[in-house]
């Protein structure tokens, strides 16, 4: 009997090893591995150029290592991932597909749609866990709600009365089908374009992408930094950090072969009595946790990536300001580490966290800048772009998370300068204007006297910015946005009473419902050994219930919003949930909680881009440009993706999504206009802090 034939449909996994998807088709018979670029089904979120080149260089070695079993993956260019699929599998005569689950909003729509063509052609489908400790919907509270503080959330996790799975290693073999299937080269996709290809060409100095450099990356970096990474993680400027990000991003290593390597050394180390082993694994462990809770988010809240979580920020009066926002992309602030950090993203794709800190806090703190076009032009620029973290990184930043940053706290460049970089190492790198200024002038050139600026051939004004926004008005705008978007909240709520759609809107709450919802013809026969587990794990998607009870035939909003685990303080997380150990000796850091992290080095010997007067910033593809435009035309702040490109529609009665895509977006949709971040407003530790916030803006 001729063996089925399973169609992998790769994507966010290139690699062979741990890969579920493709171990679980192997072990049943034929596989075809596919790889379906399709940038238009991305829409405003298709990747940028370094991201883009990245992706190139991991599926030339993924095709290379497939071919060494006689099982060449298979690219295709499409616009439509369904079609593309079913025409795969009428040439192909697969009877199932494969494939590992993804969490961004985008994808879950796609996946869905697809999930569902397939299964109505009888084509069996299934899906597994390749990026993930643990699924999103495996971690609730006790109310089996999701967490919304990462505190809360990686307790649970550390506490999961299971570990991760083990990591697959890569199949003993895989067979192909008789016959060769039409394929385009990594060439042929268009990653990259001619124009491209010369500054692509550097990257390729300092990083090198693909699953088995990934394992090499992992190896260097277990048997180095990792020791010293509670000590050495917020250091700017060296390779103190793993630099797994793009390897991760792109799933060239799973985040359980990380886990359990790490897992291993813990051991090891707290045998040996390794304090600062032991703390630097708690730290790292941690970073780890960040990326999972990024994921955690993203298909809890599937509006993340376009709106608060917190949902007073609707209200905060951003600045729409073209001018500011090329200034600070061309690192041209007249703050020298915001400035430097700039011209690295801009030059080499790639920022130590510590700097993405600074530099994201400067563009929505000081310039009050709408963070999602931050996050747009991280998401254009970074080697490692990865949507969740991108949303995660910038919602903790602009203060719409429960537990991120205080929305009224600024940090100064001039301070956090000499903090990480005391000596001006990394500012006389990145900016050469500089390169003479004495140490005790390089953060805050505009107080050095006029003979020092002249002996370092400064001039500022012309030749180096002045600040563009100084600190103490930048401090008194931010107070005055402040309490202007309290008293707009409070005029909207106002309101928002008096209309049925807005108390409507209020009822509606996330909430996770058990069964799987995008279901699934289990593959019982072919997947024994792995499938019991597989299935109970199938890729759900998030589920709206909708607690709704009437008084006096008006949407009453019930007593049951959403866990907000936040601290009123939003004191600094690792001082109230690091073990004893790790306080006494970690460095504690002052921007708090989930981005204490460090840096990368800046790997990349590649010199520092000219600043032009015009509009290049990094070169990308879906970018900046699009922001103007779009601003031009009287459309700022939202760059709106697919699934949002119609009318808001709040169903009724909304049910646990079970139907097909239109009823995921109108699903997604509902999440996106509930009124969640309100009701956890509610919650009393939120609340209070809210209070002292406004109490603060008022005085
Ligand atoms: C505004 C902002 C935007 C960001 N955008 C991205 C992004 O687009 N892509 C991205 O991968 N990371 C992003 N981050 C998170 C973080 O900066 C990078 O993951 C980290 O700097 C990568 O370096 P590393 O691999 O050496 O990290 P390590 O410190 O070695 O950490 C190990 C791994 O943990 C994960 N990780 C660590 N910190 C975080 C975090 N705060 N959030 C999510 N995952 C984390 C990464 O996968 C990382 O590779 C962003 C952070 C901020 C503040």
């Amino acid at each position: 009997m001729a063996k089925p034939c399973t169609i992998v449909w790769l994507r966010r996994d290139l690699r062979l090893e741990d890969n579920p998807a493709l171990c679980a088709a192997g072990r049943i018979g034929n596989v075809v591995p596919v790889f379906i670029w399709s940038p238009e089904e991305e829409r405003q979120f298709h990747p940028g150029r370094v991201s883009r080149w990245w992706l190139k260089q991991s599926l030339i070695q993924l095709d290379v290592s497939l071919r060494s079993f006689g099982v060449p993956l298979v690219m295709r260019k499409s616009t439509d991932t369904l079609g593309t699929l079913q025409e795969l599998i009428k040439a192909t005569g697969a009877t199932q597909v494969f494939y590992n689950h993804l969490y961004d909003p985008i994808s879950l729509v796609r996946d869905h749609h697809v999930k569902q063509g397939l299964t109505q052609s009888g084509i069996q489908v299934q899906s597994f866990n390749g990026d993930l400790l643990y699924e999103p919907w495996e971690v609730l509270n006790d109310d089996g709600k999701p967490f919304t503080s990462f505190e809360s959330y990686w307790q649970k996790c550390l506490n999961m009365p299971f570990e991760p799975d083990s990591p697959l290693l890569p199949p003993r073999r895989l067979t192909s089908i008789a016959g060769s299937i039409p394929t385009y080269t990594p060439e042929e996709l268009g990653l990259e374009d001619e124009t491209e290809k010369s500054s692509n060409a550097l990257l390729a100095r300092a990083w090198a992408p693909g699953w088995s450099n990934a394992d090499r990356a992992l190896e260097a970096f277990l048997a180095g930094p990792l020791l010293e990474y509670s000590r050495n993680r917020h250091k700017i400027d060296g390779p103190t950090t793993s630099l797994l990000s793009p390897h991760m991003h792109f799933g060239e290593v799973s985040v359980r072969k990380v886990y359990h390597s790490v897992r291993r050394l813990q051991l090891l180390w707290a045998k040996d009595g390794s304090k600062l082993g032991e703390e630097s694994i708690y730290f790292f462990m941690r970073s780890i946790g960040f990326r999972e809770y990024s994921r955690y988010l993203s298909f809890n809240f599937p509006f993340t990536h376009e709106r608060s979580l917190l949902s007073n920020l609707k209200s905060f009066p951003w600045r729409v300001d073209e001018g500011f926002f090329k200034a600070w992309r061309q690192g041209r602030t007249g703050y020298p580490l915001v400035d430097a950090g700039m011209r690295e993203l801009w030059a080499t794709g790639w920022l130590h966290n510590r700097v993405r800190v600074i530099v994201s806090s400067f563009c929505v703190k000081f310039l009050q800048l709408p963070w999602r076009w931050g996050m747009k032009y991280f998401w254009d620029t970074l080697l490692d772009a990865d949507l969740e973290s991108d949303v995660l990184g910038w919602q903790y930043i602009s203060g719409s998370l429960p537990d991120g940053h205080e929305l009224d706290r600024m940090d100064n460049p001039q301070t956090e300068g000499y903090k990480h970089d005391p000596v001006g190492e990394y500012v006389r790198r990145w900016l050469p204007e500089l390169v003479r200024l004495p140490t005790e002038w390089i953060h805050h050139p505009w107080d050095a006297p006029p003979a020092v600026l002249r002996a370092a051939g400064v001039e500022l004004g012309s030749n180096y910015p002045r600040p563009i926004v100084e600190v103490a008005a930048a401090r008194e705008r931010l107070r005055q946005a402040v309490a202007q978007m309290w008293e707009q909240e409070a005029a909207l709520k106002a309101a928002g009473v008096a209309t049925d759609a807005e108390a409507l809107d209020e009822n509606l709450e996330v909430k996770v419902v058990t069964p799987p919802l995008v279901s699934t013809h289990s593959l019982k026969t072919a997947v024994a050994g792995t499938l019991s587990r597989s299935s109970l794990r199938d890729q759900r998607v998030p589920t709206c219930g909708k607690q709704l009870s009437m008084e006096n035939g008006v949407p009453h909003e019930g007593d049951n919003s959403p866990d907000i685990a936040m601290s009123p303080q939003q004191d600094n997380l690792l001082a109230t949930t690091a073990p004893p150990e790790a306080h006494s000796t970690a460095e504690k850091c002052d921007n708090k909680s989930m981005n204490c992290d460090q840096t990368p080095e800046p790997k990349h010997n590649v010199p520092p881009p000219a600043v032009s007067d015009g509009n290049s910033t990094a070169e990308s593809s879906s970018s900046p440009k699009q922001v103007n435009d779009e601003l031009r035309n009287g459309v700022p702040l939202v760059w709106v993706p697919s699934i949002v490109n119609q009318q808001p529609v709040v169903e009724p009665s909304c049910v646990p999504y079970a139907g097909d895509a239109g009823q995921l977006r109108k699903h997604l949709l509902a999440l996106q206009n509930s009124r969640t971040e309100n009701k956890m407003e509610e919650k009393s530790p939120l609340s209070e802090w809210r209070r002292r916030t406004k109490r603060k803006a008022k005085a």
